[in-house]
């Protein structure tokens, strides 16, 4: 069946948003937004340059001293009304998510109600987050600590997730006190645009939250901005080097979320039809391009057949195509260089033997062929310092490899520069809890994925990132300590 077209009428106005002021004219020049599924333009988006950059950041930090200094009850009720708000037009946010990144639309309905979810756990902490009383010696003295914002964040967010990226970077920031510039990329400016429109129209104060699509020029000259306090970044270890660099100029403190190559550890004793439901859905989930997708699936020898050919036809089976569509499971990649990269390293895999490509491999055809889409790919027998076992491919494309012992598994999903999450299939609670204790990741799932739920810390390892976001790790990112010491 073709694929619809971007509905462009329900497209939102995403040039930058300053204060409560959108600016038409920009000094970033205009990027033509294309539909992932059909590869055609749907409208021309300004971009910010360097001078919005500095106008967002001036209007940010006028915004702060009224911001920092709002009741705990005022600033509480504000982010209960923006998630009000989320809740209230999620199928517009859902279709918009759509349009702007091909994400299906079953799977882009969860991002509205995370973010609402976020913005009400957050509202909840603004009144409960203290600081402490310390014992004093030897003099008799009263010495506590005060949580405080940090100022003006600048958040720089990806395209594969914008909308829960921005939810859940945003509600602990503004929840803490912080004015806040975001940077959502140039391909997928829309859902940014309409929650900063919901979050002025529910009573957030012109200047809280200023929106600035742009690529890497913009987002270079956020980073090199002396007016930020903190600089939280979502993406890629390559564009994390560039920020730190010029982090290294300013000394502003940098919180990185960056990318993963999640082993999925699957013992013979599973519950096997579970792990291979739970492979598949993680390796497609975004049309492969999740940062915790668990791509890397170490399988026990007595297991190995058995799940190989279940993922066999569980992929085979996958509905890909149009996004519009409830019943799609996987949509298209971001755009062609994207699929051109990701055929490229299914090629390179394939000459130097890296592994046995079971199905996939391919760029889907027919209906498909104008847009981004790629067959799901399953590798086999996948040499463990392959560049497919170590590397971010994000694409649909799923790894297996063979262990015979624990000790060997853990050596097989530690070796990888990366350190985002893991997933342990196995009845054996003994060993998934020793597991988790020795795995290289900032979160373990077993038996299962249980979401992300805002009160949970999330965030990487090794080069996966620094920090966490969520519960009350998220509150402590965007806020510092001060000790007050009093004479008695
Ligand atoms: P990217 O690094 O290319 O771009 C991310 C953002 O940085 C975009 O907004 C981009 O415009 C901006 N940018 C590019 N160059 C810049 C520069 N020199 N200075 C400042 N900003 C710059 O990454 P991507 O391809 O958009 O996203 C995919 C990556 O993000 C993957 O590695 C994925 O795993 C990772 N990711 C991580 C998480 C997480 O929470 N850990 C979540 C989503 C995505």
């Amino acid at each position: 069946m073709a694929v619809s077209d971007a509905d462009i009428t329900i497209l939102p106005d995403a040039s930058p948003l300053i204060g409560s002021e959108r600016r038409g004219t920009t000094s970033g020049g205009t990027h033509d937004h294309i539909y992932p599924a059909t590869g055609r333009v749907t409208v021309a988006v300004p971009l910010a340059g360097a001078l919005e950059v500095d106008e967002a950041i001036t209007t940010a930090r006028r915004a702060l001293p009224a911001w920092r200094n709002t009741t705990a009850d005022t600033r509480r009720r504000i982010l209960l009304d923006i998630a009000a708000a989320v809740r209230t037009h999620a199928a517009e946010l859902t279709a918009l998510q759509v349009a702007e990144n091909g994400t299906p639309s079953a799977v882009a309905a969860f991002s509205a109600g995370v973010v609402a979810d976020s913005l009400e756990y957050y509202g909840g902490w603004v009144d409960k987050a203290g600081g402490e009383v310390h014992p004093m010696w030897p003099a008799p003295a009263l010495d506590y600590s005060l949580r405080e914002p940090l100022g003006v964040v600048g958040v720089i967010i990806p395209w594969n997730s914008p909308l829960y990226t921005l939810g859940s970077v945003v509600a602990p920031a503004l929840a803490a006190g912080n004015c806040v510039v975001v940077k959502p990329p140039e391909l997928t400016p829309f859902t940014a645009a309409r929650f900063a429109d919901l979050a002025l129209a529910a009573g957030l104060p012109s200047g809280v939250l200023n929106i600035l699509p742009g690529g890497a020029e913009a987002g270079s000259a956020l980073v090199s901005h002396p007016g930020l306090d903190k600089i939280h970044f979502t993406g890629s270890g390559r564009t994390a080097g560039a920020i730190l660099a010029a982090a290294a100029a300013t000394l502003v403190p940098v919180g990185l979320e960056l990318g993963g190559k999640s082993p999925n550890i699957v013992f013979a004793d599973a519950d096997i039809e579970a792990a291979v439901g739970q492979t598949v859905s993680a390796v497609l989930s975004l049309s492969g391009q999740g940062c915790i997708n668990g791509t890397r699936v170490l399988v026990e020898d007595r297991a190995y057949d058995d799940v190989v050919e279940r993922c066999r036809v569980a992929l085979r089976q996958a509905s890909v195509g149009d996004p519009a569509l409830t019943s799609t499971v996987v949509g298209p990649v971001i755009d062609e260089r994207s699929c051109v990269r990701i055929l490229d390293t299914i090629d390179r895999a394939q000459e130097n033997k890296d592994g046995t490509l079971i199905t996939g491999g391919g760029r889907c055809q027919g209906d498909l062929a104008a847009g981004y889409f790629l067959e799901p790919t399953l590798f086999a027998d996948v040499k463990p310092d392959a560049d497919i076992a170590r590397e971010e491919i994000f694409g649909p494309v799923l790894s297996i490899m063979r262990f015979g012992t624990e000790t060997e598994a853990l050596e097989l999903a530690n070796d990888t520069p990366y350190g985002l999450a893991a997933y342990v299939q196995t009845n054996d609670v003994k060993r998934a809890h020793r597991l988790a204790a020795q795995l290289d990741a900032g979160m373990v799932w077993i038996n299962g994925f249980g979401g992300l739920p805002p009160s949970l810390p999330f965030g990487g390892v090794k080069a996966s990132g620094v920090g966490r976001l969520g519960g009350r790790s998220g509150l402590d990112e965007f806020s510092r300590t001060k000790n007050v010491w009093l004479a008695l």
